[in-house]
């Protein structure tokens, strides 16, 4: 089988999500939003699908001349292809592109072989808890703009949606007096204090906070028994990790955003800068990366959370051989 074509499909449709000026996204009014879908076609007709866009420049630049003519079913090579070229090309030639690539090939080989992805990566598990995410903090009618409303919207995840796990992201600018650690914590406390002790609870702040406000989190959270807190502080400073997790007993996950696919994992697993390591397949290039951290993790005898939701995050949680705890929803 040989790869004849990519195309990329944008179209438009009704959104209810809108865009803080830091890009978060809110419940907000109905809207005409875009989206684009990148597709593999092949010699066999068969071909493989993935939700993301992909420049002009790109798509005929590098990856026609990477993938046409070749076997779809050599996704490690391609996947290596596309992240050497990156070196000079890494503005437009970014890792979600390679995700795209890697995910509509895994997809095309399932497709082909009527299998689901998790399966093709050696099935671990069917089903995997999940959490509820909350989107941070904002000041819209019924939403989450004081401790009491994460508390409240708690109760109804865990007790209504059955929801056995609770992630709060709490208020980051433009939102007015954040970021707080003081009102981060008040949240935090209402939302423990409202479902008992025993429901596992974390913590996605600010994500630019001071090595100080970092720890007082830290402490506000050991004594609340929180599961783990991700990302308080810009993770391009790995020292500052190393440095909050020295002084800490809570679990620190990460890093989540910053860039270097499973080389930065490794990176801050050997210098003690996280307890358990992060990543999702639209941070770190694909399923093909995203399980080669999964091995790494699982030979320090450490445990990764998965970043975000979406369908390839979901078959790597059901074929990582370790415990990703949850799916986060
Ligand atoms: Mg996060």
């Amino acid at each position: 089988m040989k790869i004849t074509n990519i195309t990329v499909q944008t179209f438009r449709y009704l959104s209810n999500t809108v865009r803080d000026a830091e890009g978060h996204g809110h419940p907000g009014p109905e809207h005409e939003a875009t989206q684009s879908l990148t597709t593999i076609h092949t010699d066999e007709g068969v071909k493989g699908y993935c939700f993301g866009g992909i420049t002009k420049g790109v798509l005929e630049g590098i990856l026609k001349p990477v993938l046409v003519g070749h076997d779809p079913f050599f996704r490690e090579q391609h996947w290596q292809e596309l992240k050497a070229r990156q070196r000079l090309n890494l503005a437009t030639l970014h890792d979600r592109v390679l995700t795209t690539v890697d995910m509509a090939l895994w997809d095309l080989a399932g497709r082909y072989l009527e299998q689901p992805v998790h399966r093709l990566l050696g099935a671990m598990r069917e089903k995997v808890p999940a959490y509820a995410s909350t989107m941070c903090g904002d000041d819209l009618p019924n939403g989450l703009a004081t401790p009491e409303d994460y508390a409240n919207f708690a109760i109804w995840a865990v007790k209504e949606r059955g929801y056995p796990a609770y992630k709060l992201h709490t208020w980051q600018p433009p939102y007015p007096n954040a970021p707080s650690v003081k009102n981060d914590l008040a949240a935090c406390a209402a939302v423990r204090e409202a479902v008992g002790p025993d429901v596992p609870l974390m913590l996605d702040p600010y994500h630019y906070y001071s090595r100080e406000e970092a720890l007082a989190l830290a402490k506000g959270l050991e004594a609340l028994d929180y599961l783990w807190m991700e990302e308080p502080m810009d993770e391009h400073s790995m020292s500052s990790y190393v440095w909050l997790c020295e002084k800490t007993r809570l679990p620190i996950c990460g890093p989540e955003t910053a860039e270097g696919k499973m080389f930065t994992r490794a990176e801050w697993i050997k210098a003690g800068a996280c307890d358990l390591t992060r990543g999702g397949v639209w941070d770190v290039g694909g399923i093909t990366p995203l399980m080669k951290i999964a091995h790494l993790a699982e030979s320090f005898g450490m445990r990764m959370e998965v970043h975000g939701g979406g369908p390839g995050n979901l078959h790597v949680l059901c074929a990582m051989g370790i415990k990703g705890e949850f799916y986060e929803r």
